[in-house]
């Protein structure tokens, strides 16, 4: 059976672990492998393939604790953002860097906010576009700010939501239900997060993965990009009871209420 181009590998809770196969290389490439058993396990499945590269969004330690085992087991290298906590990097990337993957261009994005080092990995083909967003951009919802702000937050949002519609989003966390739950909170007549939300349990019910999702998709039903829509700045206004202006201040009025959700 020919492997796909992304396998998830679930990791701890509710983790995933993205690997990008190439079938012509016989490679593959971990995404913020923050257990190394799921991948020597996958890679013992499939003995014809090798893990070249390993990419970090950013350094908490359920994307990066497999790292070091990963390179001893088998030389891969290590790309990551410009943290010295994280150990093993072996070539740091700032925003604006473009490197290859398999002969296929990636985008270095700078999106701080959840950490402060956090970055995303665009791909930018016109026919499949795709991103792997990490702890920033989730399915209908958003990393916690950690470290960054809220404006800094709402700012790197904003830059993957000027990214294609039909960019196909990889993150790294397994929380669409919890998210969408929330969204229809925040817009109980938004007929899409009801529509999705239906989806989503179902396949929750069965223990299938509710990932990767679309842009289109997130720019409909996910409140974090949608802090421009009167239905959710109304809601930041219910939630906060003062006056509340669309874009930054209710985004971090709806931040601030999915964490105590
Ligand atoms: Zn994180």
């Amino acid at each position: 059976m020919p492997v796909p181009q992304f396998i998830a590998l679930p990791a701890f809770q509710d983790n995933y672990i993205w690997l990008i196969a190439n079938e012509k290389t016989l490679q593959v490439a971990a995404v913020d492998p923050g257990d190394a058993l799921p991948v020597i396990t996958w890679l013992s499945r499939h003995p014809e393939y090798q893990l070249s590269t390993i990419l970090i969004t950013h350094h908490h330690r359920d994307h990066t604790g497999g790292v070091l085992t990963l390179k001893a087991a088998t030389g891969c290298k290590v790309w990551g953002p410009a943290n010295n906590s994280i150990q093993g990097i072996d070539r740091t990337l700032e925003d604006g860097f473009k490197v290859q993957l398999f002969g296929e261009q990636l985008e270095v994005l700078a999106v701080p906010g959840h950490t402060l080092d956090h970055i995303a990995y665009y791909h930018a083909d016109p026919d499949n576009p795709w991103l792997l967003s990490g702890d920033t951009l989730f399915a209908g919802g958003c990393g916690r700010l950690f470290e960054g702000s809220a404006e800094q937050m709402h700012q790197s949002l904003a830059r993957l939501a000027a990214l294609p519609d039909h960019t196909t989003i990889y993150c790294t966390h397994e929380y669409t239900q919890a998210n969408l739950r929330f969204a229809h909170a925040v817009e109980p007549d938004n007929a899409d997060i009801k529509t999705r939300l239906e989806v989503v349990d179902d396949l929750r019910s069965d223990g299938r993965m509710t990932l990767p999702t679309t842009l289109a998709l997130e720019k409909r039903t996910n409140p974090f990009l949608r802090s421009e829509v009167p239905a959710v700045v109304a809601a930041a206004v219910r939630q906060t009871g003062v006056t509340t202006a669309p874009g930054v201040p209710t985004f971090a009025a709806i931040r601030a209420w999915k964490d105590i959700f």
